[in-house]
């Protein structure tokens, strides 16, 4: 016997079920990401999507070196070389600059780009359409229909402009909503309130510097009172007359729970570098913030005829707040388990989704954690900081670290390194 697992006051219109094989629920780098590797698989496979595309969606518009490499192998790099290619990163603290470039990777590119949601979503979702994705945009789901088994009987949807209400069953579902993840909280998944969670704020602003060949990080972000504050400034160069300009910030420890990003973002733009000539004159927009769900610590990940994918299983990088290369990845993860399950029509195959996520992120986004809880501490993240702005060759080995990009002969023993590094660190603080 099906229940309504929210949304229980819903009026359907008909109770004939639209069936597709397989339905995504949201249109962003995840579940695009998914439908294009399901269609490439001959899968039929539908995306409900609330918003129409192109929307904007609050981001810093970062692609690095991992994103490429997925949008590259769903064949958008001529899209991306219609848009601003940059090669490295600029760190900026304690009066102190260094740019370091993108490493060499086997399996990476050393260039990013900087695209807005706004164009980089609608070309994603474009592609994957091509590919025989079928899109539903303007579409809602706004209810859950579970079996006593807890699989998924039906989705409740709702045409957004014609207030149409209406039913879609499928044989597997792949939740891709995003970091509020309605859908993920009615299956019952629920985030560990003791892992990090970060903030970011971003806005757009004109600056002679748009078409920068660097990325520009601050990593010793300040409150009012002039401490250090466990996150970055960042300004991302849009290559169009705009950068991006934000701040991210974890806020697991009581002390960060109101601190007012609006505020350290209006900061962080008057005491930028004066090369950007920010200040609030070259605002564009008005900053929108987000949260940042990070280190996979959403459980459950999946169930009898479903899954979670990108930041509505929490997959952003826990040592720089990356998530889109991580939807990217953990959608086209789920497109080729989904696939093999209909293959061997053995839906058990599914089950399989967690131990894959493990092999793959367990190690490195269980030092994350540890990580980002230590430079909770300002003592311990100023030190740091301090100690990267002084030795080139090791800042160099952190940026591969934090961006992932560590040569993958070289990963255990890197993973080790921080291991004992953070090992070290706890010593010293107990
Ligand atoms: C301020 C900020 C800056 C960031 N900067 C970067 C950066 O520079 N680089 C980077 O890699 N990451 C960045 N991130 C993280 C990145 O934005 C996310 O990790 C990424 O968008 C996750 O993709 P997703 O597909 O999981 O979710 P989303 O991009 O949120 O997509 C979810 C989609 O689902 C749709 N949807 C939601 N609910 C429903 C529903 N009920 N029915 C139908 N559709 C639904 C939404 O409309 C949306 O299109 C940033 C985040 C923030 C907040």
């Amino acid at each position: 016997m099906a229940h309504c697992a929210f949304s229980p006051s819903l009026i359907v219109v008909g109770t004939a079920k639209i069936h597709s094989k397989v339905l995504i629920i949201g249109g962003g780098p995840a579940g695009s990401a998914s439908a294009y590797w399901l269609a490439m698989r001959g899968v039929d496979v539908t995306v409900l999507e609330k918003k129409t595309f192109p929307r904007d969606k609050t981001c810093g518009d970062g692609l690095t070196p991992r994103s490429v490499a997925q949008l590259e192998a769903m064949g958008l790099s001529d899209f991306l070389a219609t848009k601003h290619r940059y090669i490295g990163l600029r760190s900026v603290a304690f009066g102190r600059t260094m740019e370091l470039a993108w490493p060499r990777h086997h399996d990476f590119p050393n260039y990013g780009f900087v695209v807005t949601r706004h164009d980089l979503d609608e070309a994603v979702a474009e592609n994957s359409a091509d590919k025989g994705a079928n899109y539903l945009f303007g579409h809602e789901v706004t209810g859950v229909s579970l079996n006593s088994d807890s699989s998924i009987e039906h989705l409740e949807v709702k045409e957004n402009s014609s207030g149409d209400r209406m039913l879609f069953s499928a044989d597997y579902y792949v939740v891709a909503d995003g970091a509020n993840s309605r859908i993920g909280r009615a299956l019952g998944a629920a985030r560990n309130r003791d892992e990090p969670i970060g903030l970011a704020i971003r806005g757009y602003h004109s600056s002679p510097r748009h078409d920068d060949q660097y990325i520009e990080s601050k990593l010793d972000l300040r409150d009012e009172k002039n401490s250090v504050v466990p996150g970055y400034g960042w300004i991302f160069p849009l290559g169009d007359g705009r950068v991006n300009v934000g701040i991210g910030m974890l806020t697991n420890q009581d002390r960060w729970k109101n601190f007012n990003t609006t505020h350290a973002l209006e900061r962080y733009i008057e005491q930028a570098p004066s090369y950007w000539g920010l200040s609030e004159k070259t605002e564009l927009t008005t900053p929108t913030g987000g949260k940042l769900p990070m280190g996979f610590s959403i459980d459950p990940k999946s169930g009898p005829n479903f899954v979670l994918i990108g930041d509505s299983a929490a997959s952003i990088n826990p040592f720089n707040g990356e998530g889109i290369s991580y939807g990217y990845e953990t959608g086209r993860i789920a497109a080729d388990l989904i696939s093999d399950a209909i293959d061997a029509d053995d839906r058990a195959k599914l089950g399989l989704y967690v131990s894959v996520l493990d092999k793959r992120y367990a190690n490195y986004y269980r030092l994350g954690r540890r990580f980002v809880k230590l430079i909770a501490d300002p003592r311990i993240l100023s030190l740091s900081v301090w100690a990267g702005m002084h030795s080139e060759p090791l800042m160099k080995e952190v940026v591969k670290i934090m961006a992932n990009l560590m040569p993958t002969e070289k990963k255990g023993v890197a993973e080790r390194a921080i291991d004992q590094a953070i090992r070290l660190v706890d010593l010293a603080r107990a």
